[in-house]
């Protein structure tokens, strides 16, 4: 038998929490051979809930599920990590300023990042999916110094499958039959979902779609304010979905893409296509060998430059907020 992969969830008493842990324990996050031991890191208060989700976990009677630990504690919590979900993070309250949003944040993702640097398996991989979530990755990496940068991502992919689906829906095909899809930039509502590269059961999806106004007054915000449209409808923030696409990416990443096919994440930029190195921004990326690498040498048309650029200006306003502050 394998020995359990240890994967850390924190924020685990959540309502992303809560769609996420039956699926990883149920073999969806790395596969159905694959036994997995949980490992719940929540703040104090909510251990007592964290606690009441593992009894359902336990309730499950998981096969690959071979242990759950819950602690309050980022060291105990990272110790031998070989997949962290960062799902645990310090919303905007009502009056908040974006500064303090940030301070709130570094108070959890810097720890966070010192507890992996000392303890995490070689082969860690992070994913942050708590907000603001690029530039809390950035925070969480910074802190890690002798893990790999590119170790730590941020979720797009959320983003990613809201644009397969809409765009499939307006053309009345299979999301299976859309390829190279793209996100860049920050998960905000300055993010660009990207159909120019895109194709459509082998041709270009802008040329199939044919309609500027659309893509643009449309696809563009429907995909990046979907998450507050979930909100308005059902009265409170998508979960389940986001929950799906951590699977997603961590399934990917270990996984690989498909043969002439690419995903969406935030990765650490190598300075391609313009993104100052080392932001956390988000890519068109293949995963290969259990890396995640940014897909080279596409030409970028003036429309989607602008995109990409307001939205990349936005993540370094950002960081220079969270290094102003001495976050990083
Ligand atoms: P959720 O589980 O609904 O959301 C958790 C985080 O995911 C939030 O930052 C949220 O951002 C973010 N997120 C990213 N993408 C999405 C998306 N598409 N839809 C919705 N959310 C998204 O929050 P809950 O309040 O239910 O639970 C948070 C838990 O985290 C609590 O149990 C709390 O105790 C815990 N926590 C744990 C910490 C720790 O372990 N150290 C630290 C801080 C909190 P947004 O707010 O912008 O929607």
């Amino acid at each position: 038998t394998r020995t359990p992969v240890n994967v850390t969830v924190t924020g685990a008493a959540g309502q992303i929490g809560y769609a996420l842990l039956f699926r990883i324990a149920s073999g969806h996050l790395l596969g159905p051979d694959v036994p997995v031991r949980l490992r719940l890191l929540e703040i104090p208060q909510a251990v007592k809930a964290a606690e009441g989700t593992a009894m359902e976990l336990d309730d499950c009677a998981f096969p690959l599920l071979s242990g759950i630990d819950i602690t309050d504690d980022a060291k105990t919590a990272f110790d031998g990590v070989n997949v962290a979900l960062l799902v645990g993070a310090r919303p905007r309250s009502k009056g908040m300023e974006r500064g303090d949003l940030l301070e709130a944040n570094g108070g959890i993702f810097k720890p966070q990042g010192e507890a992996i640097n000392a303890g995490a398996a070689d082969d860690v991989r992070v994913l942050v999916v708590g907000n603001p979530a690029n530039t809390n990755a950035l925070i969480a990496q910074r802190h890690a110094p002798d893990v790999p940068a590119e170790r730590f991502t941020a979720m797009t992919r959320l983003d990613h499958n809201r644009a397969l689906s809409q765009l499939a829906k307006k053309l009345g095909v299979s999301v299976t039959d859309i390829r190279k899809l793209t996100i860049w930039g920050n998960h905000s509502a300055t993010q660009y979902p990207d159909l120019f590269h895109a194709e459509v059961n082998g041709r270009n999806a802008a040329q199939a779609v044919d309609d500027q106004a659309w893509l643009e007054n449309d696809f563009i915000p429907t995909v990046a304010k979907r998450g507050a449209a979930i909100i308005e409808a059902r009265g409170a923030s998508s979960a389940a979905s986001a929950a799906n696409a951590a699977i997603d990416h961590v399934f990917t990443w270990v996984n690989g893409t498909a043969e002439g096919d690419w995903t969406s994440a935030a990765v650490v930029s190598d300075g391609s296509y313009g993104v100052p190195e080392g932001l956390i921004s988000s890519f068109p990326v293949t995963a290969k060998d259990g890396r995640y690498e940014i897909v080279q040498g596409l030409e970028i048309d003036e429309f989607s430059r602008g995109r990409i650029d307001a939205s990349v200006a936005e993540l370094v306003e950002e960081r220079d907020a969270v290094q102003g502050l001495g976050l990083i």
